[in-house]
């Protein structure tokens, strides 16, 4: 039986973990019991979720939003857990054999590494605190002999394709694949009036707010190559980013023979994250099945890094490491932040971005401390020059 501490749990990827639970328990041959949930500030649903699944304990993030759930869950028992810590101590519950992280943003860094420090199994959902903290995070996971299980469909398809590898040396190469948004072909001077709402409109996935728009500006793909870095351990000269506008083929592995292995399914982030859930082994899920035939063909292109410079932003900060990542995401977040509040335009977002990363010194990321300074930096710059 699998005991899961999910923070998160109001937000895209945690409604559909609890969905995979349901499934899961439904089928009856990998029953999975909720230790705890954690949330930012969505009391409400997060009630729901208590009084269906009755974790022993919910962290939430905003202090006000706790006292609220305790007004409301007093007849239950019920610990609840307020603030960073409260969130820090969710990703380590005793009982729980793994954390599903499924925080968005930097805010999922401490928990990250609080659960592996409580040698929890993670099933990571939460690019960027491997973007911004990936030699910490990795290196806690290696001190501590926990396993880092992907949740991000992409990472999942090359963890899956990589199942059965004799040993690293035969990987040539990982090919990303990426979605394109729902911009793709578009050249710059058309997407200088984009709206949060057209950029909110994602062709394949069914996702968050964050990253329906990191994919509009393909930073999500640039996120990924540098989680994918950080997962796998390889450099950026061997991640390959390919357009692949139906987002059937999740992403592939080159092996040095040139034989190159893919995942193939519907795109529905039920799979990956039921994958991290029961790994090794494999259950039915509530995807739909691929009909091939009726997908009739499938295309591959390359990524335009000019009209969509993100991903050229990241690349170029992978490239230069330390705390070069740490910044770049940074500043998109609040970048992010800004354009769906309307303040600045899309093309704004890659600008500041790029501005961020470039005024980064050169710097290991070497503490907790080191990482959050220069997030919270580059977040500032953003501020004072958006
Ligand atoms: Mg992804």
């Amino acid at each position: 039986m699998r005991k899961l501490a999910l923070l998160g749990s109001t937000g895209s990827i945690g409604i559909q973990t609890l969905d995979v639970v349901r499934g899961l328990c439904r089928g009856g041959d990998f029953p999975v019991s909720i230790q705890v949930l954690a949330a930012r500030s969505s009391v409400k649903q997060l009630e729901e979720q208590i009084r269906e699944f009755r974790p022993q304990a919910a962290a939430v993030f905003d202090e006000k939003a706790a006292k609220d759930l305790r007004d409301r869950t007093r007849d239950l028992d019920l610990e609840i857990l307020p603030g960073m810590e409260g969130l820090c101590q969710a990703a380590a519950w005793d009982s729980a054999d793994m954390t599903l992280n499924a925080v968005v943003g930097m805010v999922g860094l401490r928990p990250t590494l609080s659960a592996i420090a409580a040698g929890k199994t993670v099933a990571l959902a939460n690019k960027e605190t491997l973007v911004a903290g990936g030699s910490i995070v990795m290196e806690a996971a290696r001190q501590n002999k926990v396993e880092i299980l992907p949740v991000d469909s992409e990472h999942s398809a090359i963890f899956q394709c990589l199942q059965g590898c004799p040993e690293k040396k035969a990987v040539k190469r990982l090919l990303l694949t990426a979605s394109g948004g729902p911009f793709f072909g578009k050249t710059r001077k058309e997407l200088e009036g984009v709206t949060p709402a057209q950029a909110l409109r994602h062709p394949n996935w069914n996702m968050g707010a964050k990253v329906t728009i990191d994919s509009a500006t393909l930073m999500n793909k640039g996120l990924e190559v540098t989680e994918a870095a950080w997962l796998f351990g390889l450099g950026p000269q061997d991640i390959q980013v390919v357009v692949h506008r139906e987002s059937i083929v999740h992403s592939l592995v080159e092996y040095v023979d040139h034989s190159v292995i893919g995942q193939l399914g519907t795109p529905d982030m039920r799979l990956p994250i039921q994958y991290a859930i029961t790994y090794p082994k494999r259950y039915p899920s509530p995807c739909g099945e691929l009909d091939l035939a009726a997908l009739g063909s499938l295309t591959f292109a390359q990524p335009d890094l000019e009209t969509f410079r993100c991903l050229k932003v990241c690349l170029q900060a992978l490239e230069r490491g330390g705390l070069a990542p740490a910044a770049a995401n940074g500043a998109n977040e609040e970048a992010v932040a800004l354009f769906l509040q309307e303040k600045i335009g899309f093309l704004e977002i890659p600008q500041l971005v790029e501005a961020a990363m470039l005024r980064q010194p050169d710097a290991p990321a070497d503490s907790v401390e080191a990482v959050l300074q220069a997030d919270r930096e580059a977040r500032q710059f953003v501020l004072e020059n958006a």
